[in-house]
């Protein structure tokens, strides 16, 4: 069964409004094992939608249009559905009737377009509306069907949970599930990620239709994600199958992998921490509270965060932190923030950061010259340097989550 959507709306082609009808349509579809190679935006007008459906219903077995099915002039896509059945309209005198004891309840007069919305191409068969006016439709047209939504998102998902999915998996007789799982990674570039997992993506190219497939995803400064889905006939045939794959993926991938799906770098650190019974203080410079804004955002992280503190000008990182006089965007520096922090809040584990965010140089130093310190129990606090690039709001964002990664990489190190 392969299903395609068709987006009504010339808002949605002049980029006036974002298609997100589709993209959850996409995922509802996915989720129940329909395949979606297709999905069109055309505007309004008679010809291409119904263009549009005809090249759609060509490929696919059905077909779901959102939008157009409003009072309004431009709301036509009732109209290009008949055009595809070759059948005229007809006025449904039931629709009618609930057409107007809608705007009866509200006190509002019905003008004559509204009813409009009343009308059904004939062999349709109407999906009640319970949200809003306008009714949905189900149209068959020989073995195959469009299903005609209405453009407003909240009563188009009440549709296609209640209606469209169901009449779908039923027509399809396939049962079978698609389900994604991302692995995240930090450190690595996309075309290093892309060579590390090759062998992988070749032996899965051998399985031929229907076997796993992978994804890169580069998201910013929430660093890359490797997304695996797979189609399997139930939920736990696909979980089994995501295991597979996962376990795979991180043989090859290690350390670079620091979460699954929603899980972030902080979360990470703070299981690492957990796990040792280890508490933690941030002292942080260019960063600024990013940090301790990221750890704090966690639910639990008062099991194991004791506090942060923004040392900005160099004499509160002298006076505060201990650090020793003298310059202090250096590894030395960062390593003794990290050290200091850890003393002043009664930590195991100190992280600090200090750097240069620009645009300014500051000590003679380029803008993303940074350091990472951090501070173990039971060894000497030590100072990294972070690569870090591009604006100040980027080197801070990036200079966050490198601290944080290179404070996960020791503390896995720990065994
Ligand atoms: P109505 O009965 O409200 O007129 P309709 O079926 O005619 O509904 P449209 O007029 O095309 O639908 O769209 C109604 C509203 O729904 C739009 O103004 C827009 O806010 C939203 N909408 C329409 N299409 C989409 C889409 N593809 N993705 C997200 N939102 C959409
Ligand atoms: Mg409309």
């Amino acid at each position: 069964m392969r299903a395609e959507i068709v987006a009504i709306g010339t808002e949605l082609l002049l980029g006036q409004i974002v298609d997100t009808n589709s993209t959850w349509m996409a995922e509802q579809l996915a989720a129940a094992g329909i395949d979606c190679q297709f999905q069109t935006r055309v505007g309004d007008n008679l010809e291409r939608i119904a263009e549009a459906l005809e090249i759609a219903l060509d490929r696919s077995e059905a077909v779901i249009t959102c939008g157009g099915l409003g009072p309004t002039q431009d709301d036509i896509t009732r109209e290009a559905i008949a055009v595809v059945m070759g059948v005229p309209l007809r006025r449904d005198p039931d629709l009618l009737a609930k057409v107007e004891a809608i705007f009866a309840e509200r006190g509002r007069e019905m003008s004559p377009t509204n009813a409009r919305q009343a009308d059904l191409p004939v062999g349709a068969i109407a999906i009640e509306q319970r949200r809003g006016t306008a009714p949905g439709l189900i149209c068959p047209i020989g073995e195959k069907v469009v299903y005609a939504l209405p453009g407003v998102p909240d009563e188009l998902r009440e549709m296609v949970r209640r209606a469209v999915l169901p009449d779908l998996t039923a027509r399809s007789g396939e049962r079978a599930v698609i389900v994604s799982r991302t692995l995240r990674t930090w450190g690595l570039g996309e075309s290093k990620l892309a060579e590390i997992v090759a062998p992988r993506l070749d032996s899965l190219d051998g399985l031929g239709r229907g076997a796993p497939t992978i994804a890169f995803l580069a998201s910013g400064i929430e660093g890359i994600k490797v997304r695996v889905t797979v189609k399997a006939p139930d939920a736990e045939a696909a979980r089994a199958a995501l295991d597979v794959e996962e376990k795979a993926l991180r043989e090859l991938l290690g350390t670079v992998v620091f979460g699954v799906d929603d899980e972030t770098m902080e979360h990470a650190v703070g299981e690492h921490l957990l796990a040792r019974k280890l508490t933690l203080a941030i002292a942080e410079s260019f960063t600024g509270g990013l940090i301790a804004s990221r750890v704090v955002a966690l639910p639990g992280a008062s099991g194991w965060l004791r506090g942060a503190v923004v040392a900005y000008a160099s004499d509160v990182k002298h006076t505060v932190l201990a650090v020793p006089e003298g310059p202090v965007v250096t590894a030395e520096a960062a390593a003794s923030m990290a050290d200091g922090a850890r003393r002043l809040l009664g930590a195991d584990v100190g992280l600090a950061t200090t750097g240069v965010a620009g645009p300014d140089e500051q000590e003679g130093l380029a803008p993303g010259t940074a350091f990472a310190g951090i501070a173990l129990p039971g060894s000497e606090p030590v100072g990294v340097a972070l690569r870090l690039s591009g604006g100040r709001d980027r080197i801070r964002q990036i200079g966050s989550i490198s601290a944080l990664d290179e404070l996960r990489r020791r503390l896995l190190a720990l065994g």
